[in-house]
């Protein structure tokens, strides 16, 4: 019955629209080597100072590092879909980057089976929608074993 929508990033530029191999995008800086999620316009390492920042695609998996129920509606400018439903956000230590980027965790997953270290991986999945588009944002989910 619905339906297909567009589907467009919720946020432009933060992370590639590639369904089968999404990654986030960040930068890193040409001279150091330090990298930014998200992106910064200048490095903000004291010994660097300098050097051009590149954008970057970071690790696609990482290790679960902690996780939480959010059980009531952020406030605007975050969009809840409608009506609200809890979900779980994850932070995940990306795998080459030792990171932390959080996250929602994706639609359907249990996250009463979680435990730290397991190894994560991003997906794209809906955020919210309206009447045309589709609006989707990375999640985490552990790898399938
Ligand atoms: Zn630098």
């Amino acid at each position: 019955m619905a339906e297909s929508k567009a589907r467009v990033p919720a946020i432009e530029g933060w992370f590639r629209m590639d369904g089968s191999a999404p990654c986030l995008l960040g930068v890193r800086c040409r001279a150091c080597g330090t990298v930014y999620f998200p992106r910064e316009s200048f490095c903000r390492n004291p010994g660097c100072g300098h050097g051009e920042l590149e954008e970057t695609q970071l690790s696609r998996r990482g290790r679960l590092w902690s996780w939480t129920d959010n059980r009531y509606a952020p406030p605007p400018p975050f969009v809840a879909k409608q009506p609200f439903e809890p979900y779980t956000i994850a932070a995940v230590e990306l795998g080459a980057e030792k990171m932390v980027v959080l996250g929602q965790v994706a639609s359907g997953v249990d996250a009463s089976a979680f435990r730290v270290g397991q190894e994560m991986e991003l997906v794209l999945d809906a955020l919210f929608e309206d009447d045309t588009n589709e609006y989707v944002i990375w999640k985490w989910r552990p790898v399938a074993a």
